[in-house]
């Protein structure tokens, strides 16, 4: 791999499998792409993608790695469904401890969701917009016009 994480930050597990240094059970890959079953799956199916480019964190993808990513997914979904029989999945991504994330390179996980409940469980937990949304909408607005 040439190329390197943001300074300070390790390898991860990742990038030793996209080294080839540590097996995988790949079900694609690509120039800019690698798709592989998740080691301790949440359902049979259980599919992890990843872009070669080395980011830890969604909002540190280039545009270009995004998109290698996003063209592949529906393909990639399509074939886990047909594989495993199932009708439903989820498509996760987190971004931070806290946001459940143990691996710092970018990953989207496609997890089968089953009739037996197998699968991504939710704690959703709605709230309600506050007076504070068109504002709110705006200043999100005006960050991306300016990114
Ligand atoms: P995260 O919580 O960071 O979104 O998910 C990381 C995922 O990577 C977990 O579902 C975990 O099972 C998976 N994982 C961690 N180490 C390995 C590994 O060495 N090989 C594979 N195939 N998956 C791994």
């Amino acid at each position: 791999m040439g190329l390197r994480y943001a300074d300070g930050m390790a390898d991860t597990i990742f990038t030793k499998i996209l080294a080839g240094e540590l097996p995988c059970h790949r079900v694609y890959e690509d120039e800019d792409v690698l798709a592989f079953l998740d080691i301790n799956p949440l359902s049979p199916g259980h599919t992890l993608v990843i872009p070669k480019e080395p980011a830890e964190t969604l909002d540190q993808l280039s545009d270009e790695a995004s998109a290698a990513v996003g063209r592949v997914l529906p393909r990639i979904a399509r074939a886990v469904l047909q594989a495993t029989g199932a009708t439903q999945y989820n498509v996760l991504q987190n971004n931070g401890p806290r946001a459940h994330q143990a691996v710092f390179h970018v990953h989207f996980h496609i997890i089968p969701k089953l009739e037996d409940g197998r699968g991504l469980g939710i704690d959703w937990q709605l709230g309600t917009l506050g007076d504070d949304a068109a504002e709110l909408a705006a200043t999100i607005a005006k960050q991306i016009s300016l990114s």
